[in-house]
C-alpha cells in the first residue's frame, strides 16, 4: 500500500502554496523556444528564454545534430569512464578549452550538475568556500555537497569578502579555501567584481570558482566575464554552461590541465552519470565554432537588449542596473508584480513575474531576456504592450 504520511504531506504542502500564491503552473510550450513561442495555441513574444543567441534554433546546429544522429546514435550508452566517451566529447572540449583560453576543459550533462561535481571533487569538510548571498542555487547545492564550511558574503561587497577572508584564514581552521560566484548575476543582471575578487585571492592565496552561465556567450563579446577581464590565468575554474547562450545542454569547467585531469577521475556525475548524447555533443561544438568566427550573434543580442531598455526607459519604467542584456522591470510588490506579467501574457508578450522568495520582498520583477533572434517590430510591439498596461495598472 502506498504511504498515508507521504499522500498526506504531498496534499497538505501543495494546498498551502496553492493558497499562498507560490504553487507555479507550467506552460509547455508547443513548438520551437524561439523569439516567438506557442502557448495554449496562443502565439506569444517571448522574452524569457536563456537562448540569448537564438542558438537553440539555429540551422547549422539543427544540421550538425542530424548528422550525429546518422554517425553515432542517439546516445552515448555509458558514462564517460567507461566507454561512454566518444570522439565528438573530446571535440568539445577541446573547443571549450580554446574558446575559453585554457589549457583544458571537461564537460558534464549540465550545469546544475556540473557544480555538483566539481565543487565536491575538490573541497571537502577541512574546507571553506566564501560564497555570494545571490549566488545560484546550484552553487549553494555544491558547495553543500561538498560539507565545506560555507560563509556567506554580501553581494558584491568587496570589503565584505576581503575580511571574511581574512578571518578564515587568520583561524587556521581550514585546509583550503576557495571564493565562488556568479560572473553574471541573472535577477538583475549585474556582474560580478572580477578584478577584485582576483586581487583578494591573491593576497589570501583563495581557489577562484566563476560560473558563467549568464556571461558566457553574451559578456565580453560573447567570450565571458572572465576573458573580458583578462583573468584567464587567474581564475582557477571557469565553469559555464551549453544551456544558455550556447542553445544546447550540458555544463564545463575550463581551466588547468592538472584541474581538469583530476576531476576526470574525482567528480562523480562524470563518473556515475552517462554522457551527453552525440547530438548534443556535436551541437554544442557547432555553437561555440560559430561564436568563435563571427561576433554578429552577439552584437544584435547588445543591440536588442539596449533597444528594449531604452524603450522602457523612456515609458518611465525602473528597469534597474543590468549590465547585460538581462533586463528587469521592476514592480515592487508580489500580488501586482504576478498581475503585471498576466496581463502582458493575455496581451501577447511572454515574460515571467519574479518575487519573493526568489528575490527580496518588495522587489517583485518582470524579467525580460532579449535575444539575438528577436526584430525590431517584435521588441517594438514588447514595448506598446508594456506601455498599455503600465498605464492600466497606474504606474506610469
Ligand atoms: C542556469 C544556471 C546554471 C545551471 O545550468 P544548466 O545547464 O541549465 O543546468 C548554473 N549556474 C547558473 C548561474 C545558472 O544561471
Amino acid at each position: 500500500m502506498a504511504s498515508k504520511t507521504l499522500d498526506t504531506f504531498l496534499n497538505e504542502n501543495i494546498k498551502d502554496l496553492k493558497e499562498r500564491g507560490l504553487y507555479n503552473e507550467i506552460d509547455p510550450v508547443q513548438g520551437p523556444n524561439g523569439p516567438k513561442i506557442k502557448i495554449d495555441g496562443k502565439t506569444l513574444i517571448n522574452l524569457s528564454s536563456n537562448n540569448y543567441l537564438g542558438l537553440a534554433t539555429d540551422d547549422r546546429l539543427k544540421e550538425a545534430a542530424k548528422q550525429a544522429v546518422d554517425s553515432h546514435g542517439v546516445g552515448a550508452g555509458a558514462v564517460r569512464t567507461i566507454n561512454g566517451t566518444l570522439d565528438l566529447h573530446i571535440d568539445l572540449e577541446k573547443k571549450l578549452a580554446e574558446f575559453k583560453g585554457t589549457e583544458a576543459a571537461i564537460s558534464y550533462q549540465s550545469g546544475f550538475n556540473c557544480n555538483m561535481a566539481a565543487i565536491s571533487a575538490v573541497m571537502d569538510k577541512n574546507d571553506a568556500i566564501l560564497s555570494d548571498e545571490l549566488n545560484h542555487a546550484s552553487i549553494i547545492d555544491g558547495c553543500r555537497l561538498s560539507k565545506a564550511k560555507i560563509i556567506r558574503v554580501n553581494h558584491s561587497d568587496m570589503e565584505d569578502l576581503r575580511s571574511k577572508a581574512k578571518e578564515a584564514v587568520e583561524s587556521g581552521q581550514y585546509n583550503k579555501i576557495m571564493v565562488i560566484t556568479d560572473g553574471v548575476f541573472s535577477m538583475d543582471g549585474d556582474v560580478a567584481k572580477l578584478p577584485e575578487i582576483v586581487e583578494i585571492a591573491e593576497e589570501f592565496d583563495l581557489i577562484t570558482y566563476v560560473d558563467d552561465a549568464h556571461g558566457s556567450g553574451v559578456f565580453g563579446k560573447g567570450a565571458g566575464t572572465v576573458k573580458h577581464f583578462g583573468l584567464q590565468d587567474k581564475v582557477d575554474f571557469q565553469m559555464g554552461t551549453l544551456s544558455k547562450a550556447i542553445g544546447v545542454i550540458g555544463g564545463y569547467v575550463a581551466g588547468k590541465e592538472n584541474l581538469i585531469d583530476w576531476l576526470k577521475v574525482r567528480s562523480r556525475p562524470f563518473l556515475f552519470s552517462t554522457a551527453v548524447s552525440p547530438a548534443d555533443a556535436i551541437a554544442s561544438t557547432k555553437a561555440i565554432e560559430i561564436l568563435m568566427e563571427s561576433t554578429d550573434l552577439n552584437e544584435k543580442l547588445w543591440e536588442n537588449g539596449n533597444y528594449l531598455k531604452e524603450g522602457l526607459k523612456k515609458l518611465g519604467f525602473d528597469i534597474g542596473n543590468s549590465d547585460t542584456p538581462i533586463t528587469p522591470c521592476m514592480i515592487g510588490g508580489e500580488s501586482d508584480t504576478q498581475k503585471f506579467s498576466k496581463r502582458l501574457y493575455e496581451e501577447g508578450v511572454y515574460a515571467k513575474s519574479i518575487v519573493f522568495p526568489t528575490v527580496p520582498r518588495g522587489t517583485g520583477r518582470v524579467r525580460n531576456m532579449p535575444s539575438a533572434a528577436h526584430t525590431k517590430e517584435m521588441l517594438d510591439e514588447a514595448i506598446a504592450v508594456y506601455e498599455k498596461v503600465g498605464k492600466e495598472m497606474g504606474l506610469l
